[in-house]
């Protein structure tokens, strides 16, 4: 039983958690104005650890037992202290391996108590060095995996059963259920697994389909889809997406559109979702929500557009629903920036602290003229992922 019934999921008894993975629902968009189009969100937060990780966590780890790099006893390594950790903290500990997850001191607190309450080992690094720095969260780990016998290191940023798992389920789910018509689906990049896995499957199965990328204000992956050129990384509160390098994983050949979007912007537009939809959601998903609806208002014709709620707002009540957290970033708990898209009274601050209006910075970049050269080495640990 894989717990469906003519088309709808219908959770009955599941042998394992691990079945709670993946078939996550659709909610449209309703109370939030979407010009002519109708937009739709699919729920990542329903999975067992609350988002879209759950899925490569556990083809990582099967296609590793698969291969014989992990196996009955070994343990499970990665840098993060984002959702990924979680899902692998998750589907290791249901399996039975010990996970290791290397960790930057800034990361949120929620995310590695969590991790740390599945019974995942944290071991806590520096975020203050970049690549090749033997403190450095990757380099640590890819460190410890070597020292440590019957270790198998993940690497999420390159592991191809990362962007499989979207491809064979995640595109499939999103496909079957806007019943074969979509016309664009918003993502964000992290490690780039959810982009390659949905964009590859949509370029088969539904050509039409155009991939937007929704990337936070500093983040080198939106300018370099407009310009092809690799600038300077600036800073982000946002968590789980945007990046100084592109990984490897990340094919932005698949991208139509780009758009870059202020932190002040993403956290509004999570707070809107919960107060107009109810939908408790988390800072990315507040970034992917803002560039689909400036997708959707510039649209002329009506069009049905996809998101997803990559992880649960329960994360973040400390930071995106929290009034003192906010007030010390100089964000408004009260600005509407989804709820009143026309108004330009609404300003946002950068994290140096300057301000301008939004609705005038919106930017809808083409694909990008031919590329230079992709670095595909980290730079530097920016967010949790
Ligand atoms: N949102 C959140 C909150 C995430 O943790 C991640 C994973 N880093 C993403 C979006 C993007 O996913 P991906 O790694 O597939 O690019």
């Amino acid at each position: 039983m894989d717990g469906r019934l003519s088309g709808a999921t219908v959770r009955i008894i599941m042998a394992s958690v691990l079945d709670l993975i993946g078939n996550t629902p659709l909610v449209e968009v309703t109370r939030i104005d979407r010009g002519a189009c109708r937009l739709f969100l699919k729920l990542e937060s329903a999975n067992p650890s609350g988002s879209l990780k759950d899925r490569p966590a556990r083809t990582m780890i099967e296609a590793a037992e698969a291969d014989g790099r992990l196996k009955s006893g070994g343990t499970i390594v990665e840098a993060t202290a984002g959702n990924t950790g979680l899902g692998l903290a998750l589907v290791g500990g249901r399996k039975g391996y010990r996970t290791l997850l290397v960790v930057p001191d800034k990361m949120a607190r929620e995310k590695v108590l969590h991790a740390k309450a599945m019974g995942a080992e944290v071991v806590t690094t520096r975020s203050d060095v970049g690549k090749g720095h033997p403190d450095y969260y990757q380099d640590l780990a890819e460190t410890i995996a070597r020292r440590t016998p019957g270790a198998f290191f993940v690497n999420q940023f390159a592991n191809p059963a990362n962007p499989q798992a979207h491809e064979t389920t995640t595109g499939p789910e999103i496909l079957r259920q806007m019943d074969g018509d979509v016309d664009a689906i918003v993502v964000g990049v992290g490690s780039g697994g959810t982009l390659t896995g949905i964009g590859r499957f949509m370029r088969d199965a539904s050509p039409k389909t155009a991939m937007i990328l929704a990337d936070p204000e500093g983040s080198v992956l939106a300018p370099y889809v407009e310009t092809g050129r690799m600038g300077q990384a600036g800073s982000w509160a946002v968590e789980g997406i945007g990046e100084d390098f592109v990984p490897p994983n990340a094919d932005l050949d698949l991208l139509s559109h780009a758009f870059a979007i202020p932190d002040a912007e993403s956290f509004a537009c999570a707070r809107d979702l919960l107060r107009a939809e109810g939908v408790l959601a988390g800072s990315s998903s507040g970034t992917l929500l803002a560039a689909a609806l400036r997708y959707c208002r510039a649209q002329a014709a009506p069009k049905r557009v996809v998101s997803l709620v990559c992880d649960s707002g329960a994360k973040y009540l400390s930071k995106v629903f929290n009034p003192i957290f906010l007030a010390q970033e100089g964000w408004s708990p009260s600005s509407h920036a989804c709820a009143r898209p026309t108004s330009r009274t609404f300003r946002s601050s950068t994290r140096a602290g300057t301000s301008s209006a939004w609705s005038t910075r919106a930017t809808c970049w083409p694909p990008s003229s031919p590329r230079a050269t992709i670095p595909t080495r980290p730079l530097r640990a920016r967010s949790s992922r």
